[in-house]
């Protein structure tokens, strides 16, 4: 709910699994980006960023080139640079602003981070998934939580902007070490954050663990209150959440990729609702007097958000408080994350 400059409009690059030292147990970037494991090529660069500037249309924003999917600082040197040479072309023609790339906390140096000063990075996303040492090794991450520390420090040193990835719910994650890994994280104060509670692809070492019973994912109502919680964590302290819940893409809408997990299309959207429950509720609950018939008036692009999927949240809303009538009523003049209770319908 922080206000954000426009959204960079993003084109998308995938190398999955590339540059990565082993495959972490819970990932399978094939099913999760959509893209198979080929090499990505310098003339795919050229034609991806070509054919999306072509799709920008009156965007305004920044446009950024983004290597995704894989470990970015972990490819070999000379592939690493014949990408970011290729992608600083389009910077040099002025068509693109800056790259971005994904990668793992333990691949950041401070001399890697200077080889890339010919380059215009503007963001690295970081993978640090926890910031518990015992879930980070049952994950199988081969890092720990201080590469995590040593990368932001770093970054922010070379002045760049930083993304930190979170998967709550991964082997080992408690209630309490997911919500200390979002107060730890929220300490390093990251530009922003990615929530992706963690789900079970096809394929990966998680799937075998969670047929022999070693693995159970978060309910999907656990997973709403625990990203509903750090989310709330994160916006109390500034930093933006760009992303709640893995992007429904084509392969992971495939029957049998998501094998079990906190996976919905509308996930970021339970979450947002959530909230919006709370905040009705507490207003609710804050009336000198009740009727049986109310009105609450939000602002009209967070009426979703109020009514929650399939009026979720007005159906929770009228068996709580025993109303005979709930209307949300779209209103310009109430101010953004609030909402207003009209105690007066008859
Ligand atoms: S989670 Fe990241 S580092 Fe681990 S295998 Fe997947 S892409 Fe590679």
């Amino acid at each position: 709910m922080n206000n954000q400059s426009p959204k960079p409009f993003i084109i998308p690059l995938f190398i999955p699994n590339m540059g990565c030292p082993h495959r972490c147990v819970f990932c399978n970037q094939t099913s999760i980006t959509g893209q198979e494991h080929t090499r990505l090529s310098v003339q795919q660069v050229q034609e991806t960023t070509s054919r999306f500037l072509g799709f920008k249309g009156y965007h305004r924003g920044r446009v950024e080139v983004a290597f995704y999917g894989g470990t970015f600082l972990g490819l070999p040197k000379p592939y690493q640079q014949s990408l970011l040479d290729e992608a600083q072309g389009f910077v040099e023609k002025g068509q693109v602003d800056s790259i971005r790339f994904s990668t793992r906390p333990d691949t950041i140096t401070s001399d890697v981070l200077k080889a890339l000063t010919p380059y215009t990075v503007g963001v690295v996303e970081v993978g640090a998934q926890s910031m518990d040492d015992t879930v980070l090794s049952l994950s199988r991450r081969g890092h720990t939580a201080e590469d995590t520390r040593n990368a932001v420090k770093l970054l922010k040193d070379h002045g760049l902007r930083i993304g930190l990835q979170i998967m709550p719910g991964l082997p080992g994650d408690t209630t309490g070490s997911i919500l200390e890994t979002g107060r730890t994280v929220a300490e390093l104060k990251p530009d922003f954050v990615r929530i992706y509670p963690t789900v079970v692809v096809k394929n990966t070492v998680l799937e075998k663990w969670y047929g022999s019973s070693r693995f159970k994912p978060l309910s999907l109502a656990d997973a709403v209150e625990l990203t509903k919680r750090l989310y709330l964590l994160f916006e109390a302290r500034a930093i933006s959440v760009i992303r709640m819940g893995l992007q429904a893409s084509g392969s992971l809408l495939e029957p049998g990729a998501v094998v079990a997990g906190p996976f919905h299309p509308a996930f970021g959207h339970l979450v947002h609702s959530a909230i919006f429950l709370d905040l009705a509720a507490r207003e609710l609950e804050m009336q000198k007097t009740l009727s049986k018939r109310i009105i609450l008036r939000v602002r009209p692009r967070e009426i979703p958000k109020v009514k929650g999927l399939s009026n979720h949240n007005i159906k929770q809303l009228i068996q709580r408080f025993d109303l005979k009538e709930l209307r949300v009523v779209p209103d310009p003049t109430v101010r953004e994350n609030t909402v207003r209770v009209e105690n007066s319908l008859t």
